[in-house]
């Protein structure tokens, strides 16, 4: 029987990856990896190593996640060393505990290696720190993407009066409800708000408004992206430095 590595991918730009990932890329029988997961980095794999895809895209998955918890499982009965490669971070909307409890219950033996997570790094690379003295002195992270299904967990709204800078993954596609939203429980249309769209990568692009316009500016933008509110986003302007 051998072990599961769950594995932070980071945000996109490969040399991104932590040494302990891509030491576990390299020793690697089967890599089992998503859409978000940079593929270059399978090039780093060694001869004859199995790749498995179980692209996921937000939240639309190619595969449910049961089966893709029973593809590591099975993976693991048969070989020693099972790199799971995710994007960004495994526990930050990555469902890596899921993954982990499945292994648990299952006997197969695990390990975590943390991931660069895009809810930090991609805002880093568009110059907008997620705190910044004097601004705000926290931040949350927050998936934009909300349904009906009661097993989903639903946005709490009415604690975003605060100054937390805010950021939403998974919420391109809701962009327009979560700017409404934001104007509902108070902050004013001219709050500022960024979308940075396929951050880290040489395509990266931010676009910068307001709670008001942000939805006609950046609409359009090509997917993975994530949504930035807060007064830190006019720091853009003195730090952005990818982009240039
Ligand atoms: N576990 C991942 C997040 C998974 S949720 C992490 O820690 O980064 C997927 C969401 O992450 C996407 O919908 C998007 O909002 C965001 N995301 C991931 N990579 C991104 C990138 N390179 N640029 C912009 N947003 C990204």
């Amino acid at each position: 029987m051998g072990k599961v590595y769950l594995t932070g991918a980071g945000p996109g730009d490969i040399d991104l990856l932590t040494i302990k990932a891509l030491r576990v890329v390299k020793k690697a029988d089967i890599i089992i990896y998503d859409r978000l997961a940079n593929p270059d980095i399978l090039a780093e794999a060694k001869d004859g190593c199995e790749f498995v895809y179980v692209g996921k895209e937000d939240s639309h998955h190619t595969l449910p996640q049961e089966e893709i918890n029973e593809v590591i499982y099975q993976a693991a009965l048969k070989y020693e060393n099972v790199v799971r490669l995710k994007g960004g971070d495994s526990f930050v909307f990555g469902r890596g505990g899921e993954e982990g409890i499945y292994l648990f219950e299952r006997n197969i033996k695990f390990e975590f290696i943390p991931g660069i997570t895009s809810a930090i790094a991609v805002p880093e690379y568009a110059g907008i720190p997620v705190t910044h003295r004097g601004i705000t002195a926290s931040f949350r992270v927050v998936t934009g993407h909300e349904s009906k299904n009661k097993d989903h967990t639903q946005i709490p709204w009415e604690t975003f009066k605060t100054d937390d800078t805010i950021v939403f993954l998974m919420g391109l596609h809701r962009l327009d409800k979560i700017a409404k939203k934001l104007i509902e429980i108070g902050k004013p249309k001219e709050h500022p708000i960024a979308v940075i769209s396929r951050g880290t990568r040489p395509d990266e692009k931010t676009v910068i408004g307001t709670l008001e316009d942000i939805y006609e500016k950046a609409k359009d933008l090509p997917t993975p992206a994530l949504i930035v509110v807060g007064e830190v986003v006019k720091l853009h302007e003195q730090l952005s430095w990818f982009e240039k």
